[in-house]
C-alpha cells in the first residue's frame, strides 16, 4: 500500500479565514499541494477583488460603461456563470449588487440609514439584464452608467474549486479545502470513511456545531457553503442590515437566520446559498429541489431556529 500522508495548512485569504487539508503519498508532495492551493486563491483575489484598483474586475467596473471592455476567458466565464444563476434564481442571485452594496456599506459606516433617493438610484443601476455579455468578442458592457459588479457571492465558491483541481494535479488523493466557510472535500479521508463538517449554531454563543454533516464517500466530491447575516452584517440607524441583498427591493435579506447547500461544486454551493438566503425558506427550497444533486439545510427566524430541510439533504446529516 502507498504511502498516507495528511498535511494542513490555515492562512488568512481573500478578506476571510482559510484551510487546506491535502492527503497525498510524501510529506513534501502535501506541503506543495496547500502552498499550490493557497496560491490560486491570492491569484483568484487579485483577478476578482472589488476593492483592489487594478483587479481585473475593477477595470471592468471603471470602463464598461464608457466602451465594451475585453476579459480573459476566465473572468468572461465566471460572468456568464453567475449570470445562469441569476437566471435560475429569478434575479435572487444578481452581481450587478454592487451599487446596493456600496451604499449599504456606506449606510453602515454611518449607522444611518441610506435615504429613498439614494436607494431608487441605486437601485436603478442593479439588474443582470442590463449587464451585456459578448461571446464572440469576449467583452463586457454595462447598459446604465453607475453599474458595478460585485462577485462576493460566488468569488469564494470558485477559489475553492479551483484549488481543488490544482491539488488533485499535483498528486493529492484527498483533501479538503475551506475558505470563509465554502468547503470542498474529494478523495479519501484519512483513518476515516467520509469527510465530516460541521455546521456552526446561528446562536453564535453555543460552541459545538449544530449538526455535523457527512460528505459521503460514495460521493467523495461535494462541497458545502452557507449564507447567513449571523456573522456578517452592518448596523444602519441602529438597525441590523444583512450584506446580503434582495436585488428587487434594494434592502438587506432577513427572510433566514441562515441556509447551508450542499452541492457538487463550491461555485454551485456558493451562489445557491446567496440565492436560497434572498429568497426565505419557501422560494428557496423550491429552487434547491429543482437541482438534483444539491440539497439545502435552512434555519428560519420564526419560531427560533427551525430547520427546515430538503427531500434528500438526511443522507448527509450525521
Ligand atoms: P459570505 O460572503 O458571507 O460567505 P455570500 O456567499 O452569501 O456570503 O456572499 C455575500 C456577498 O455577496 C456580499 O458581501 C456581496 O458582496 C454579495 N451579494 C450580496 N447580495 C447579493 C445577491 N443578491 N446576489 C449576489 N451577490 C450578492
Ligand atoms: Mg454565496
Amino acid at each position: 500500500m502507498p504511502a498516507v500522508e495528511v498535511d494542513s495548512g490555515s492562512r488568512r485569504s481573500m478578506g476571510t479565514f482559510a484551510r487546506i487539508v491535502a492527503v497525498t503519498s510524501s510529506p513534501k508532495r502535501s506541503k506543495r499541494c496547500i502552498e499550490a492551493g493557497f496560491n490560486e486563491f491570492r491569484r483568484i483575489e487579485d483577478m476578482l477583488s472589488y476593492f483592489k484598483p487594478d483587479s481585473e474586475l475593477s477595470r471592468v467596473n471603471r470602463e464598461a460603461y464608457d466602451k465594451p471592455v475585453k476579459v480573459s476567458r476566465e473572468l468572461f466565464e465566471i460572468l456568464q456563470t453567475s449570470v445562469t444563476y441569476s437566471r435560475l434564481s429569478n434575479g435572487a442571485f444578481d452581481i450587478t449588487i454592487g451599487p446596493l452594496a456600496d451604499l449599504w456599506r456606506k449606510a453602515g459606516e454611518v449607522n444611518q440609514m441610506p435615504d429613498e433617493n439614494a436607494l431608487a438610484a441605486a437601485k436603478s443601476r442593479v439588474g443582470y439584464e442590463k449587464l451585456i455579455l459578448d461571446v464572440n468578442t469576449m467583452t463586457v458592457r454595462f447598459a446604465v452608467e453607475g453599474m458595478r459588479i460585485d462577485l462576493g457571492g460566488i468569488a469564494k465558491g470558485y477559489a475553492v474549486d479551483r484549488a481543488v483541481e490544482i491539488m488533485k494535479r499535483k498528486g493529492a488523493t484527498g483533501g479538503m479545502v475551506d475558505l470563509g466557510g465554502n468547503i470542498r472535500c474529494f478523495g479519501k479521508p484519512p483513518r476515516k470513511d467520509a469527510w465530516l463538517v460541521g455546521m456552526q449554531d446561528p446562536n453564535l454563543e453555543n460552541s459545538q456545531p449544530m449538526m455535523i454533516l457527512k460528505l459521503s464517500p460514495d460521493k467523495p466530491d461535494m462541497a458545502v457553503a452557507t449564507s447567513g447575516d449571523y456573522r456578517r452584517y452592518v448596523e444602519a440607524g441602529g438597525q441590523k442590515v444583512s450584506h446580503i441583498i434582495v436585488p428587487s427591493i434594494g434592502s438587506g435579506a432577513n427572510k433566514m437566520a441562515g441556509d447551508t447547500i450542499i452541492a457538487p461544486t463550491a461555485i454551485e454551493a456558493d451562489a445557491l446559498s446567496t440565492a436560497v438566503n434572498v429568497l426565505g425558506p419557501e422560494k428557496g427550497l423550491e429552487l434547491i429541489e429543482r437541482f438534483l444533486d444539491a440539497e439545502a439545510i435552512l434555519i428560519t427566524f420564526t419560531p427560533e431556529y427551525r430547520i427546515i430541510k430538503s427531500s434528500g439533504a438526511d443522507m448527509y446529516i450525521q
